[in-house]
């Protein structure tokens, strides 16, 4: 059994991964955190009777009492790499989902898994449909080089574009590089209207009430468009690929990024 602490449980995501964790033969929910702790027992945050295990709110006092094996981490991204730092230092195991990860933060975690012998894992998406609409994407991207991402988040979403919007900007640059798109002389009325530019790739960033996580990968071509989308439309879409990290995590040995590299 690997021994799982959720960190950020009060949330919409931790409050989905309580119950992955729990519902899951292989797994075993040890402690569970949120720095908005009220003390509730978890099982009635999930909708069950009391399991024993209280939220707290200090992730380094759980660590020491449960000995857990997995701290699964979907807080907000100003938190989230102290986070790391206490679960790595500890020679436990993270499994992130929460975005907004700086390239330097990816270079401190692999240097902190080589200090503590440890392994780590992180995705921006956990949804097998968005690994997918990503690979697919890399793909389309070598015969239509020309590409806009509009992706579409819940307005409670603190970062912007999304991390999975990000990831598949870069992915796509890998097979077409830095690609300038549109017209030179084009002028932006208004600052931002042409959104975010990724080596060339304008990513438009949408927040309304309603939407769970969105996204839409658009290729132009002469004469016609190929638009992939992908649409979770609710948090249990994340749920599968997180216990897989969950048991996964555990064998790695350095930082893996990305569902894709883990799934068989
Ligand atoms: P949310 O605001 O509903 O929940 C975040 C929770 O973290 C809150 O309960 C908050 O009190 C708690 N928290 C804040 N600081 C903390 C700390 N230091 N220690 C412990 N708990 C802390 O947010 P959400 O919608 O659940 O999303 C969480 C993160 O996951 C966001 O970054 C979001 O973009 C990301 N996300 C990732 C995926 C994915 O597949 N990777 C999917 C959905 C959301």
């Amino acid at each position: 059994m690997i021994k799982v602490v959720v960190c950020g449980a009060y949330g919409k995501m931790g409050r989905a991964v309580l119950n992955a964790v729990h519902n899951d033969s292989d797994l075993m929910l040890v402690g569970a955190v949120d720095v908005m702790s009220k003390g509730d027992d978890i099982g009635s945050l999930i909708g069950i009777d009391k399991i024993g295990i209280n939220v707290r709110k200090d992730l380094q006092e759980v660590l020491t009492e449960t000995s857990a094996d997995v701290v699964v981490d979907f807080t907000n991204p100003n938190v989230v790499m102290n986070n790391i730092r206490i679960i790595l230092k500890n020679r436990v195991y993270p499994v992130v989902g929460t975005t907004g990860l700086t390239d330097e933060n990816k270079k401190e975690i692999e240097q902190l898994c080589k200090e503590n012998n440890v392994g780590a894992f992180i995705a921006p998406n956990f949804a097998i449909g968005a690994v997918l609409m990503m690979k697919l994407s890399q793909e389309v991207a070598k015969y239509m080089p020309d590409i806009e991402i509009i992706e579409l988040h819940h307005d409670q979403k603190l970062d912007a574009p999304s991390g999975t919007a990000l990831r598949t900007a870069e992915l796509i640059s890998e097979v077409r590089g830095v690609r300038a798109q549109g017209h030179p002389d084009e002028v932006e009325k208004i600052k931002g209207a042409r959104g975010s530019d990724f080596n060339g790739i304008h990513i438009h960033s949408v927040r309304l009430p309603g939407y769970v996580a969105h996204q839409e990968v658009i290729f132009g071509g002469l004469g016609q468009t190929l638009t992939i989308r992908h649409d979770s439309i609710n948090r249990d879409s994340f749920m599968p690929g997180v216990v897989i990290a969950c048991k996964k995590v555990v064998s790695l040995d350095t930082l893996v990024c990305g569902l894709e590299n883990i799934l068989n």
